[in-house]
This record gives structure tokens, sequence and C-alpha cells, in this order.
């Protein structure tokens, strides 16, 4: 199959004006100006595009999907304990029937916006097999690890999530594990964990630095966090330092830990980062939501840090009056270029795609349009007078034109059907 489009933007290299994709058994066999692709193929079938972009599917490197249905049901709060005391009663009124729907929903929203792969938070383990078989979505299941609450032993534990996760492991995308939080968790199962992932080649993903109230907690032994939790959790582990320096000290940081949201930064943290290879996961809408500190992207970036974009999930986003908000990596580089104008769009777009692609293993494969990379794109609408396609990109809004994962249709907008799209 050969794509034929007014721009096709491969990120990992300059946009194609007048461009064809030669597309086969899954995967990007060649790419270059419609003339010399015309040229060197001879005849087959060809899908037009017409006025179109085309770029990769993006990439999504924290969601949860089963908190889809929580979209708007949570007023942003005065600090964050009392947003997890929010969410923890908003959860008792949800069945496993309605987490199965929300996730369901959150898929849908995440396929039609753009997102072709997605790392995800799974808090239920029950029906994980059959939900990964019902979406398109490259999709990597990340376990999600607590025990404090119900003081369970982190051996077990982690024990108890490979054995589910190993009966979970076909379809197109991966399994990890995601020991959630350094306040949510002991510093054993942070241990245990990473031992556990990183002797099977799994990634690692874990939310790190999010608030102002979990660095007090880690730092100072102090504030709102520590206040509330020192009660219910071993504490002994606070006080010492960063919570990036927590998960240095119990093994977590790597160049297979995908670190989410790290706001707040200690003197040597970043370089820390870097040094390590982790990838950090900055999810704006979120970050928005909680009127957290400026985004360090600055000194992340000096220290060589793979920075990607995540949506986080609905119950930690903004919802506009007559707007409801939906899961969206286009909203997400919106509202990180709204905050942040010192980041080019073409940079923006590369944390979208390939930063994601690296932070999952996956670089080369997916995030990119390049020969031997999976066919994972999506096209947008080129309106006439363009101007700079990355800028298109980042303005684009509501649902792509329509979708590939690995070779397959995956989705397109009703009424926006060129010959030969099909969908699978
Ligand atoms: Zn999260």
């Amino acid at each position: 199959m050969i794509l034929r489009s007014r721009f096709v933007v491969p990120v990992s290299g300059p946009p194609i004006h007048d461009g064809a994709i030669v597309v086969s058994e899954g995967r990007i066999l060649a790419l270059g100006s419609w003339p010399d692709i015309a040229a060197g193929t001879g005849p087959g079938p060809m899908v037009d595009l017409g006025e179109t972009i085309v770029l990769p599917g993006l990439v999504n490197a924290h969601c949860h999907l089963d908190y889809t249905g929580l979209v708007g049901m949570l007023a942003p709060p005065r600090n964050f304990p009392d947003w997890i005391k929010s969410i923890l009663a908003a959860k008792a009124g949800f069945s496993d029937a309605d987490f199965t729907t929300s996730w369901h929903t959150g898929a849908v929203q995440l396929v039609t916006s753009g997102t072709t792969t997605v790392a995800n938070i799974e808090t239920m383990p029950a029906g994980l097999a059959e939900r990964r078989a019902a979406t398109p979505l490259r999709l990597h299941s990340f376990l999600e690890l607590t025990g404090v609450r119900q003081q369970r032993d982190p051996v077990s534990l982690v024990a108890e999530a490979i054995a589910t996760l190993d009966r979970c492991r076909s379809g197109p995308g991966a399994v990890g594990l995601s020991p959630h939080a350094p306040y949510s968790t002991l510093p054993a199962l942070f241990r245990e964990a990473a031992q556990a992932a990183r002797k099977r080649g799994w990634k690692l993903t874990t939310h790190l630095a999010e608030s102002l109230a979990e660095f007090e907690m880690f730092m100072f032994r102090r504030g709102p966090m520590f206040d509330w939790l020192h009660g219910q959790r071993p504490c002994e582990d606070c006080g010492l330092g960063s919570p990036i320096q927590h998960a240095a000290v119990h093994g977590l940081l790597g160049p297979d830990l995908l670190a989410v949201h790290v706001n707040y930064l200690w003197d040597e943290d970043a370089a820390l980062l870097g040094r390590t290879g982790a990838s950090v996961v900055h999810c704006p809408r979120s970050h928005d939501y909680f009127h957290h500190q400026h985004f360090p992207s600055d000194p992340l970036i000096a220290a060589g840090v793979n920075l990607c974009l995540g949506t986080d999930s609905l119950a930690s986003v903004r919802t506009e009056p007559g707007r409801r908000s939906t899961l969206s990596l286009f909203d997400e580089m919106a509202m990180l270029a709204a905050r942040d104008n010192t980041l080019a769009p073409e940079t923006i777009l590369r944390w979208a795609t390939v930063h994601g692609a690296r932070a999952l293993g996956l670089e080369g494969m997916i995030g990119q349009l390049s020969p031997g990379a999976h066919a994972d794109l999506i096209v947008l609408p080129a309106p006439a007078g363009i101007g700079l396609v990355a800028e298109e990109i980042l303005h684009h809004q509501g649902p792509v034109l329509a979708s590939m994962i690995g070779g397959n249709w995956v989705w397109h907008r009703p009424g926006y059907e060129p010959a030969g799209l099909v969908l699978t």
C-alpha cells in the first residue's frame, strides 16, 4: 500500500512536501516525495489522503484509562493530599464495571485523538487480558503497586503482580511494574519491583516528585503529606533527601524507568536523573490543574534527560464550562506550548513521539516515520495557506482524520473516507 499526502512529517527528518509512504506487512518500507516513490515502486494500490498532514502516531507515556469516568468530578484541591483523599472517596463510589467502562471509553478517546502507543497504569488485575485484547492501541500495561494501606509484604505483592502480568503479555504492546509513588509505597517495594522488572527486561514507572507536599515529606519530614501519612506509614525514610534521591537510594533510577511528573527538584536531582538515563514524563494539563511550580524543563534538558509527554488521567484535568475534557495528547501539547514559549513546536512534537518511543525502549520502531518502523501513523487536515507544519500540528484539536496502527486503519473520522481507506 502506498499512502500519498500533501505533507509527510517523519519527525526523525524534515517534512516532505507531496510525500508518500510505502507500507508492507505492518511496517514502513520506504518514504519520500510522491514522484520519487511512484517512479521507484511501479503500480500498486495507492491511497490518496488528499490535503492532509501525515505524522507518526503519538506516544502517550503516562495515562490512567480506568479513571476516564472521573472527568469533572474533582475540583482542583488546596493541596495534593486533599486531592488524594477526594479521589479515594470518588473511587469508592465506582464499581468494577464502572472502571471497565471508563477504561474502554478512555482507550477510544486515545485512538481517535491520535495516540497509537500508551503507557497505562493498570489498577485492576481482573480482566486485564480482555481489555488489552479489545483495543488496537500498542498498549504498555504497568500494574500499579502500593501496599501501604493494606500493609502488604512487598515480596508477595510483586510476585502476585508478575503472575498477573505473565498471563496478559500477548498483544502488540508490553507489560511492566508501577510502584505508585514514594509516599504510597515502602522503600522495600521500590527495590523489589526494580529488581523483578529488570530481571525480566520490563520497564518501570512511578509518580515521582509530583507535589510540594511530597517533596517536603521526604526532604524535611514536614508538610501536609507528612502530617497526613506519618501515622499510617513508617516514616524512617523521611527527612533524608529529595524524592529523586529516595528513588535513587532504593534502586529505582535507571534507563528503564519512566519517572512521571518530576516537578520539584533539589540541587543535584536533574544531574542524577541524567546520569542514570531515566526518562521524565511531563503531563501539562495535570500540572496546570494542580498549580505546580514551573516544570523544570531547563535543568532537565541541560542534564540530558529524555523528556516525554503524558495525559495523566481526566481526574486531574480542568474541565472548561461547556467543553467536556477528553484524553488527548494534542491538548497536552497545546497546554505545554501555552505555558512555555521557549519550547519550539518541533521540540514539543518530539516529546510526544520519538522521546516517548525512547522511554519505552522502542526508538526507531514507533514515534517516527522511517524505513523499518511500525506503520503507526495519523492523518490531520492541512488547511489552505498552511504556514509552519509543526505549528499547524500543535494547533490541531479534536479527533484526527484517520489513524493506522501496525499497517491497519483503526479509525477514520465520519465523512473522511478516501478510496482505499478501509477499517480493519
Ligand atoms: Zn498518574
